[in-house]
C-alpha cells in the first residue's frame, strides 16, 4: 500500500511529495518547509564560495 504524503513548498509553492523535502527534526512534520531544490538555492546564497 502506497501512501504518498504531499506538501507544498513554501518557497516555490509547488505541490511535491515528502521525499522531495529534506528531513528536519525541528519541524512539526519532520520535514523542511521548502523543497530540496529550494533548499539548495538557499544554501548557495548563504554559504560564501570557498573556491577561489
Ligand atoms: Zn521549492
Amino acid at each position: 500500500m502506497k501512501s504518498t504524503v504531499r506538501k507544498i513548498c513554501q518557497s516555490c509553492k509547488t505541490d511535491k511529495s515528502l521525499s522531495d523535502f529534506h528531513r528536519n527534526k525541528t519541524k512539526p512534520d519532520g520535514h523542511n518547509g521548502i523543497c530540496k531544490v529550494c533548499q539548495a538555492e538557499v544554501d548557495k546564497k548563504n554559504k560564501p564560495k570557498t573556491s577561489a
